[in-house]
């Protein structure tokens, strides 16, 4: 569904992202991990047209969107939740919704609302409470409902469960393991939770300095020797690093 081939991008003369091939195949759940800086959001941004590619390519079914605009791009069917939620604070969560419907054919908004609101059952009892007043997980769960009112064919979340304590992060990944099997929506996961991504994954990519150092299923890099001493053990409780390795 997504592929990219040979892409750099960055900020001014700053070159962030060195070089990156990438696939996200349809139905799957492709996550991406790597310590802070590392270049993750801005390959999320870059594939959302901003900042624009410098070289390489970004097709999404089989069209180069590199050169288009954001809304095309939403257009065309990919979502984006936002590190750091970036909700519309003084917005009701309803308002918050339609936002994310701005581009989806109107006339299927109450269904969408209908079917966003069933995966995330606490929005629903605060349609009209305002979106900077909810909960740090409440506030996620709109940042993912309102990316999902456009109806996305691909959803790229960026750190889902930044800040979150634990119980709210497992509910998290729930929804988003819902999202990707009854929706049937690929998602592109950027996390630092790596136990949880990895856990998640169909297929992952380790990302250090702007290029893909590994790669594999989330199986295969969770057992791996240096990911686990580098992104698992410590950054874990013990409990869940034992459970990787069977
Ligand atoms: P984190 O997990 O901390 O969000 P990340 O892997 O998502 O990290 P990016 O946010 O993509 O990393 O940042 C990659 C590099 O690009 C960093 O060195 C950062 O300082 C730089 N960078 C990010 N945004 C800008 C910007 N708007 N202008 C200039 N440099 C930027």
């Amino acid at each position: 569904m997504l592929k990219i081939r040979g892409l750099r991008s960055g900020y001014g003369r700053i070159e962030v992202l060195h070089d990156i091939d990438l696939d996200v195949p349809e139905g799957e759940i492709v996550s991406l991990i790597g310590a802070n800086g590392a270049g993750k959001t801005t390959l999320l941004m870059t594939i959302c047209g901003s900042p624009r590619a410098a070289a390489g390519e970004i097709l999404f079914e089989g069209r180069d969107i590199s050169r288009k605009q954001t809304f095309e791009i939403a257009r065309a069917g990919i979502a984006h939740s936002p590190e750091g939620r970036r909700i519309f604070p003084r917005m009701s969560v309803l308002e918050n919704l339609q936002m994310g419907a701005i581009v989806a054919d109107p006339s299927h908004f109450g269904k969408d609302l209908e079917r966003v609101l069933a995966l995330f059952p606490r929005l629903k009892e605060r349609l009209a409470q305002s979106g900077g007043t909810l909960s740090g997980g409440e506030q996620q769960m709109l940042a993912i409902a309102r990316a999902m009112m456009s109806r996305p064919k691909l959803l790229l979340l960026d750190e889902p469960s930044l800040g979150l304590a634990p119980l709210v992060t497992k509910q998290l990944f729930e929804n988003i393991a819902e999202i990707n099997k009854a929706e049937k929506t690929t998602i592109l996961l950027v996390e630092q939770n790596a136990f949880q991504a990895l856990k998640l994954a169909t297929r992952a990519h380790i990302m250090v300095n702007g290029r893909i150092e590994l790669s594999g299923s989330g199986a295969e890099l969770l057992n791996d020797p240096a990911v686990r001493a580098a992104y698992l053990e410590g950054a874990r409780p013990q409990t869940e690093v034992g459970e990787a390795a069977r």
